[in-house]
């Protein structure tokens, strides 16, 4: 890791561990099935190279359908012999909870396996990554034993029981951008309600999700109950979404193979499909916004932070031609801040692109943008290409039209479009014109605009006057393309369980 000048201290630290965990060979790529480390079973491995140099980290198992159908097979017998679904929730939140403190325990391997894996900075790695991931296996955990079933009020003849039961093997797929968190997302919730699950992370980001199956045996958890089986998507996404014995699949990623999912359920079982898929965030700023200035600062925090690689991040900006000027010109100097640099270096908020795909992809984009009108205002170039990683300047577009490319599909890089209007009406058609709908954000004092606007987005979230609130508590997803079903909240627990209702007939004498 020396392309980078000048590290600091703190720099050396973290590459100096990243050195240790590589060149001693501490990173284990391989699969995990029935509580144990397993090649895949056709010997085949890929490498998996970090974002930040292009060094190859380690191989990996190149799972296909025969390791699927193994991890599978284990689930199910979990599942059947009940060693984790007919435990008492109040043990069930013990093992969690112990999982949990010992993500904690190993947050900075955590944090450098998602910073090497997928170039996030570090520092945002220790500090969100794997303290939000915890906190959601914990928080499933400790809120499983609170949770009670229903009595329906039905006549006095009869009573009628309304329970919530595991569905069974529970497939997760999960991106790059979030590794762990994503995964803990669909984990929390499928294991606190009694399900095993086998989870396929994304083969560019594969590493902390192993881990995590280790963590959790080391936890207590029954073998079988969690399995990870990393490789492909065509090859292992694809066997585990077409598996007749997965019960439910957890699926987060591209819209276009969230369409896939629904496909591959019809064409096998029609098991269960919970998708969170992509974005294409508004970020609304109206002339009687409070704070120009707070309202710049937040677009560019939050559509900079991850590299852009956010499903909501706030990637169109449409602001109000009164104060448009002087929303762009604060923007642009901001992106001063977010320069990417060595992600492993505790001082750097903007990181690399998750692979030089992703880095062509964004590129292409801003080429797009340029060919179509748009002005770029403020970046529009890679950047650090000596460092041998993938790093792109963050970029601003401005005098943007709704029907550009750059403002129709989902760019998932350090890009910003910037829409101008004239007027509610026009903000709210352009705001609800993509295929999208996961969040958005309205910026006004008006009381009764602020609410007005928010009702009548069509978006899974919508922020009023800030974009950064976020909570295990509050339900995550979206309308329309990008999605059904919620991640988080106690609403997460109906993905993972089915309502089978009894009814008990009552001698009236
Ligand atoms: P992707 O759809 O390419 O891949 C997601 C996962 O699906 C990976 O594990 C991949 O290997 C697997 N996969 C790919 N093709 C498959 C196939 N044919 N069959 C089965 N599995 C297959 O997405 P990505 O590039 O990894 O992630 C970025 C996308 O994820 C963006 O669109 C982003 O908005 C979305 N995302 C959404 C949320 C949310 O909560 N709504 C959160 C994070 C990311």
């Amino acid at each position: 890791m020396t392309a980078f000048p000048a590290a600091s201290p703190q720099a050396r630290i973290w590459r100096d561990r990243a050195d240790a965990l590589i060149n001693e060979h501490r990173l284990d790529g391989r699969a995990f099935i029935e509580g144990q480390r397993v090649a895949a079973l056709s010997g085949a491995s890929f490498d998996s190279g970090s974002p930040i140099d292009g060094r190859v980290l380690t191989a990996v198992a190149r799972c296909d359908a025969a390791d699927v159908d193994a991890a599978v097979q284990s689930a199910r017998r979990a599942f059947e012999d009940g060693r984790w679904a007919r435990q008492a929730p109040a043990e069930r939140k013990r093992v969690l909870q112990r999982f949990a403190e010992l993500m904690v325990q190993h947050k900075d391997e955590l944090a450098l396996l998602e910073t090497l894996d997928m170039g996030k900075p570090i520092q945002y790695s220790l500090s969100v990554d794997v303290p939000l991931a915890a906190r959601c296996i914990n928080w499933f955990g400790e809120a499983i034993d609170k949770v009670y079933d229903e009595i329906a009020p039905t006549a006095h003849t009869a009573l009628a029981l309304i329970q919530r039961e595991p569905v069974g093997v529970v497939g997760a797929i999960v991106p790059w951008n979030y590794p762990m968190l994503m995964a803990a997302w669909k984990l929390g919730p499928a294991l606190a309600c009694g399900n095993s699950v086998v989870l396929k992370p994304s083969e560019k980001s594969p590493l902390s999700a192993l881990k995590l199956a280790e963590l959790a045996i080391k936890a207590g958890l029954p073998e079988g109950v969690f399995n990870v089986v990393p490789g492909y998507g065509h090859e292992a996404g694809q066997a585990l979404a077409l598996h007749m014995d997965v019960d439910a699949l957890g699926f987060t990623g591209s819209t276009r193979v969230g369409r896939q999912m629904l496909a591959y359920s019809a064409q096998s079982n029609l098991k269960r499909v919970f998708n969170e898929l992509g974005g294409k965030s508004a970020f609304i700023v109206f002339d009687d916004a409070d704070s120009i200035e707070r309202a710049a600062d937040t677009v560019a925090g939050s559509l900079f932070f991850n590299q852009g690689e956010s499903c909501n991040a706030p990637s169109r900006l449409l602001v109000h031609e009164a104060v448009a000027d002087e929303m762009v010109a604060r923007i642009v100097a901001q992106t001063t801040r977010y320069q990417p640099a060595d992600p492993l270096d505790p001082s750097t908020v903007m990181g690399a692109l998750v692979d030089e795909g992703q880095l062509r992809t964004v590129l292409g984009y801003i080429d797009a943008g340029r060919q179509e009108g748009a002005r770029c205002v403020a970046g529009g170039a890679q950047a650090l290409a000596e460092a041998g990683g993938q790093y792109v300047q963050p970029t601003v577009f401005d005098g943007v039209r709704h029907e550009m490319k750059i403002a129709q599909e989902e760019i998932f890089g350090p890009v910003l479009s910037v829409i101008r209007f004239k007027d509610e009406a026009e903000a709210i058609r352009i705001a609800n014109g993509t295929p999208y709908g996961l969040q958005a954000s309205v910026w006004s004092q008006h009381i009764d605009r602020a609410h007005r606007v928010a009702r009548a987005l069509k978006a899974g979230t919508v922020h009023v006057n800030q974009y950064d609130e976020d909570d295990i508590t509050v339900p995550f997803g979206g309308y329309k393309q990008s999605g059904n079903g919620r991640d988080k909240s106690l609403h997460a627990l109906d993905k993972y369980t089915e309502l089978k209702t009894i009814w008990i007939r009552i001698n009236p004498q």
